[in-house]
């Protein structure tokens, strides 16, 4: 066994040495109560993240830093119970995250509603449900917001979405904070200050601030130090050319999580504590009030409190050439691979005392060869049909972005608790696949 590949403090081993536990749980005798494929979810892992960063923030900011959920990352009813019950807020994409989170009882005050695209539909929903504050990425939007506030009669908080021009160092597909790319307005070309003073002639709206967000999956904490430095030059220069002074400064989301054991772990607390020293002495170099700030992490918060189970079918051995093991999920529950080619620690659940002494490729079930869960997994070559593997870290952006494709049904989500695992979202039935089909 080797212990490295044990992520996650909330990782162990049986005691006999064969089994992988997760959150204390065995996973082989999870697989067979709830059947797979099968999200688990460590309840008390979420918990612990959220209290770290709210703690960070305090500690870091005072009354003047919030955290943020970033709730694509994981969306469902539970989460956004739990993070009601631990006075987080929570970022929002669409109007059915909107309608999942006051589902939850969710205080629609503390959310802030993203996308860079929102249709008028969408700005009605958020506006009847009370969503705080949108994050406005484009001169139309604003003005779509201006004008549907001013029918409903009321004034809307929003926050400017802005490009600060930094290079995350990630995955192209998440990166976001350079100047051409499809978010916010860029600083570069004179975009973001236009906008500014649109929206400070409109009436229906109310300026507060703005935000930011580079990117995702960033280990590098010289990151988010130059994207203060350029967002704290920016607030200080609209507060000079237009006398505005922005009350919010929402750095967005993005620290890295470990897929793997050679990625390296991040100290958050430390790193917003670094981050709050900087940002108060640059504000006092650039003569401004600090605006209070807030951070919105999503994958940091759920990723290593996720983990997939998978049963085996089919093991195909190619000789001279490779070998597939095919599990009962793929991209249905996992695109992350074929995606962007993320990497995975995959595990034998039962077999961890086993050597690992076969290179496979783990496929999923999917009519498409780009199925992969990952290349290159060193398994026992004892795997075969039965056998119960986990895919590590699958609790941000899986169960979110799965799908029907082969009108494959969606895994459920079983949250584990110290006393008790239960069923936050259930299985998809046949049934429920074609219910939309007339
Ligand atoms: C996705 C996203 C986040 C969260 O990013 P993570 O990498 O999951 O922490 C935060 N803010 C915005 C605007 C996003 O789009």
């Amino acid at each position: 066994m080797e212990n490295r590949d044990l992520l996650c403090e909330n990782l162990s081993v049986s005691s006999d040495g064969k089994t992988l536990l997760f959150a204390g749980y065995d996973t082989n005798a999870l697989a067979k109560k709830y059947g797979t494929p099968l999200y688990l979810m460590d309840e008390m892992r979420i918990r612990e993240r959220i209290r770290t960063y709210k703690k960070a923030l305090f500690d870091a900011f005072g009354d003047k830093g919030h955290a943020l959920y970033a709730s694509k990352a994981a969306s469902f009813k539970r989460l956004y119970e739990i993070m009601r019950e631990e006075g987080m807020g929570i970022d929002v994409v669409s109007s059915g995250e909107i309608y999942t989170a006051m589902k939850a009882g969710f205080p629609m005050a503390h959310s802030y509603f993203h996308s860079n695209n929102k249709t008028d539909e969408d700005i009605y929903y958020a506006i009847e449900c009370g969503v705080g504050y949108f994050v406005v990425d484009n001169a139309e939007e604003l003005f779509a917001i201006d004008r549907i506030a001013e029918e409903k009669g009321l004034v809307q908080n929003l926050l400017l979405r802005i490009t600060p021009g930094i290079d995350p160092h990630t995955y192209a597909a998440i990166a976001t904070g350079k100047v051409d790319s499809k978010f916010g307005s860029a600083i570069e070309t004179g975009q973001a200050e236009e906008i500014t003073r649109t929206a400070l002639s409109l009436k229906n709206i109310k300026l507060c601030g703005y935000h930011c967000h580079v990117g995702s999956q960033v280990f590098d904490s010289d990151v988010y130090i130059s994207t203060a430095t350029v967002m704290l030059k920016f607030v200080a220069d609209m507060q000079e050319a237009l006398g505005f002074k922005a009350e919010q400064l929402d750095l967005g989301g993005g620290y890295g999580v470990r897929y793997i054991c050679e990625q390296p772990k991040i100290d958050i607390y430390e790193n917003i504590m670094q981050l709050g020293a900087f940002m108060k002495s640059e504000a006092k170099r650039l003569g401004i009030e600090l605006p209070s700030v807030s951070l919105e992490p999503g994958r940091s918060i759920v990723a290593d409190a996720g983990l997939t189970l998978y049963t085996v079918g089919t093991v195909k051995r190619i000789p001279e050439y490779k070998n597939y093991v095919s599990v009962d999920g793929g991209m249905t529950d996992n695109i992350r691979f074929a995606l962007y080619g993320a990497p995975y620690t995959i595990l034998p659940s039962g077999k961890m005392d086993e050597k690992r002494d076969m290179k496979a490729s783990v496929v999923g079930r999917c009519c498409e060869s780009g199925d992969i869960i990952q290349e290159n997994v060193m398994l026992p070559s004892s795997v075969g049909r039965g056998d119960i593997l986990a895919t590590l870290t699958t609790g941000a952006y899986h169960y979110s972005m799965a799908s029907n494709y082969n009108r494959i049904g969606k895994a459920p989500v079983v949250m584990l608790t110290p006393d008790k695992d239960y069923v936050a979202v259930r299985r998809q039935t046949l049934e429920d696949i074609s219910a939309q089909d007339e």
